[in-house]
């Protein structure tokens, strides 16, 4: 009975042992993919172009996404109208375009986050949240930027419930309703032009006189009757008083609205390419023309670019140009 027992443990051991190779052996496959030509972070207007030119250049890419959010920040824009072609599209409707070229090229796309990257001599480790680890001999980094919050007193509490980012997301809840836009880019523009076919009236406070947005759009705002245009005003405290919001403008004017969009600008997102690549003072990737980085290897395409234009036109021409320069480098240095 002993000797049955003894050899009944030397099994039972051996199998844990084989189990917990098995598990290190998936472990490492897990963790360490095969390696890419071409790793792409980001799947706005920029990394789905650069895909489709990898791709197309027979190179073998992988798209990198966070989450699915039909395409990133143009999802948001309620209405594209000077992407040629498609005159007043809205801006998931190409995102979900770009998404089904991608598609439809049999591109590779995983669901996760880069948290961390490092250059070894050859190639790129890109470490995720998931805990894997992807390789690859290039990378096009086009993460997008994520939306400047309103930092003034008031503020923090209100963040999703009276302040929003996102007019073609939250505007239809202020149908009827009083409503404010801070801020004076293109964003901020659109918004409260949108928001004046759904509004009962809008405010539009910008800090100074003249405005970065478009000229057309303002022309446009300034002959709505329920849009009121407040310049050189900045707004100092927010406070919630029951469902409406009460905002004290420096002039000393108070005002009172249901909601609040923030259109105040974007910031990149390139807070893990700190010590990899050259970043200016506003975070944004310095790179040459063809969105070479000062990684040899390393591309920044979009609007994490630094640069005067963000537009989806000039994020998927940064695409186009960051993907052949890739191709090139690939070409040069690994054949
Ligand atoms: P933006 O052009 O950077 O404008 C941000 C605005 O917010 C500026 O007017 C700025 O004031 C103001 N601002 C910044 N911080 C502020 C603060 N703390 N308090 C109050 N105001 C503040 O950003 P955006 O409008 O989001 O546009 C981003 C990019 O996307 C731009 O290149 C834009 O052209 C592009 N875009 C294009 C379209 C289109 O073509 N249809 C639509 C949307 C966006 P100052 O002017 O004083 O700096």
């Amino acid at each position: 009975f002993l000797c049955i027992r003894q050899v009944l443990l030397l099994y039972g051991s051996i199998i844990d042992m084989k189990n917990i190779l098995n598990r290190y052996v998936n472990m490492i496959n897990d963790g360490r993919e095969k390696m890419r030509d071409v790793l792409i972070i980001g799947s706005g207007p920029a990394g789905i172009t650069a895909a489709i030119y990898a791709k197309r250049a027979n190179l073998d890419v992988l798209l990198l996404e966070k989450e699915y959010e039909g395409t990133g920040q143009i999802a948001e824009s309620p209405c594209v109208d000077n992407y040629p072609g498609l005159p007043g599209i809205s801006g998931y409707e190409l995102g979900e375009r770009f998404l089904n070229h991608a598609k439809k090229l049999e591109i590779e796309i995983l669901e996760d986050e880069a948290k961390g990257i490092t250059k070894t001599e050859k190639y790129f480790q890109v470490e995720l949240k998931s805990g894997s680890c992807l390789e690859a001999k290039t990378v096009i980094y086009a993460a997008g930027a994520s939306h400047r919050r309103l930092m003034i007193p008031g503020s923090k509490k209100l963040e999703g419930n009276g302040i929003s980012y996102c007019v073609s997301c939250d505007g239809a809840f202020y149908q009827g309703k009083d409503a404010a836009v801070i801020g004076g880019g293109n964003t901020a523009l659109d918004d409260a032009l949108l928001l004046s076919e759904i509004c009962r009236k809008v405010f539009l406070i910008h800090r100074r006189e003249s405005f970065r947005g478009a000229y057309g759009t303002l022309k446009l705002l300034e002959k709505k009757k329920n849009v009121e245009i407040i310049r050189s005003t900045e707004v100092k405290k927010l406070e919630k008083r029951g469902r409406e919001i009460q905002l004290f403008l420096d002039s000393g004017r108070e005002l009172t609205v249901h909601g609040i969009f923030a259109a105040i600008g974007m910031q990149p997102r390139t807070e893990i390419l700190k010590g990899l690549v050259n970043l200016d003072k506003n975070g944004y990737i310095q790179t040459e023309e063809e969105g070479l980085t000062s990684a040899e290897g390393f591309y920044g395409a979009g609007d994490v670019r630094a640069g005067k234009l963000r537009q989806v036109i000039t994020a998927a021409a940064d695409g186009a140009a960051a993907a052949t320069a890739a191709a090139r480098y690939i070409l040069e240095h690994y054949q």
